[in-house]
């Protein structure tokens, strides 16, 4: 093949490689459904997982839905309802990223979008394949939308290849629902994978009853409130008691406005506070929720990103650490030491 020349992709070629960008693994389309469902306004959430999502990946929301009008725009790329200019997408409060998800997801896989918004008596159903739009029909459905991928990566094979094993996929699937059942206690999110409910939250706002209901039931029982303000952070979340530990860092879960992250520095703060209380190589486990004004982060701007900068690094630790001394004071937790004369 000589490479001499220069040619204009066409535009399915060009859309499977964009698409690359957006869905690089299923739980990537997984993110995008959800947050799709969450930005739609739902207060339900159902996600329907096979085979690690490489068979089927099923979203069902009680949103908005989507216009009659405006179906034919969905699985078009750059075809958004949440900005309109690029000032918009630095204030916008959605977690939508350029219009770009659905087009991307829709150019290798095959779709099925139902969903009616309250005004419109009737559904309507899109099915689309490897980036074309096959039928729009009228169907009957409840308000929201359901959305379903079968076979995703079917016509990007080297993609397909580059998948990890499906329990590997679901397991970066199940994490990812985790994080978002927590970071929306207020939405009852429920998740299924392989024809197994794995778990329902309540929807109720209150971040306990998501643990209990996300991770191990014995495990709530085991934690205590965390929260404090100082240098223009917050925090509010839940710690372990020193008897409670794991055997590595991974249910040490911190969302910084909102979002979930990884930070290392955030664990080193963690482990200062809790060291002189642990036995060696012992962890424990935090869900943690950081607030503080948005210059103060780096955050990188793709969505599908979770690493996070913080300007005042020396902040975050000793709020952090003052936070979980508060607490462990708080809820009894240092032993009291006597010295004899
Ligand atoms: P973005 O979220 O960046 O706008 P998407 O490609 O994810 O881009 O979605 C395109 C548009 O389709 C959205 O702006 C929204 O109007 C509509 N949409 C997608 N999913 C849903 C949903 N679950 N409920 C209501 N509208 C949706
Ligand atoms: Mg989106």
């Amino acid at each position: 093949m000589s490479l001499k020349h220069i040619y204009k992709l066409d535009e399915i070629t060009a859309s499977k490689i964009a698409a690359g960008e957006v869905v690089e693994k299923p739980a990537m389309v997984v993110k995008e459904l959800v947050e799709n469902a969450i930005d739609a306004g739902s207060t339900h959430i159902h996600v329907i997982i096979e085979k690690g999502g490489k068979k089927h990946i099923g979203v069902i929301d009680n949103g908005t839905g989507i216009a009659r009008e405006d179906l034919n725009l969905v699985f078009e790329r750059h075809a958004t309802s949440k900005i309109r200019t690029l000032e918009d997408l630095y204030q916008t409060a959605s977690l939508g990223f350029r219009g770009e998800a659905l087009a991307s997801i829709c150019a290798v896989s095959e779709v099925a979008l139902v969903t009616k918004t309250a005004e419109d008596e009737v559904g309507a159903k899109v099915t689309a394949k490897g980036g074309k739009v096959l039928e729009i029909a009228e169907v009957g459905a409840l308000t929201g939308t359901s959305i379903t991928i079968q076979n995703l990566f079917f016509n990007t094979p080297a993609r397909l290849k580059f998948l990890k094993s499906d329990k590997a996929e679901a397991k970066n699937i199940s994490d990812l629902m985790s994080h978002l059942a927590l970071s929306h206690p207020e939405i009852a999110i429920e998740y299924t994978l392989d024809g197994k409910s794995v778990f329902k939250t309540p929807g109720n706002g209150k971040l306990a009853n998501a643990i209990f209901e996300v991770y191990d039931r014995n495990l709530m029982q085991n934690l205590f409130e965390v929260s404090h303000e100082a240098l223009g952070i917050k925090l509010f979340g839940f710690a372990s008691t020193f008897a409670y530990t794991k055997g590595n860092s991974t249910l040490q879960i911190v969302f910084v406005n909102g979002r979930y992250v990884k930070s290392d520095l955030i664990k080193e703060a963690i482990m200062l506070a809790y060291k002189p209380y642990l036995m060696h190589n012992r962890f424990p486990v935090c869900f943690f929720f950081i607030e503080l004004t948005p210059n103060a982060v780096d955050v990188n701007i793709h969505p599908a990103k979770t690493e996070i900068k913080f300007h005042h690094e020396g902040d975050v630790k000793q709020l952090i650490y003052a936070a979980l001394r508060k607490a462990f004071n708080l809820h009894n937790q240092i032993p009291e030491v006597t010295f004899s004369e």
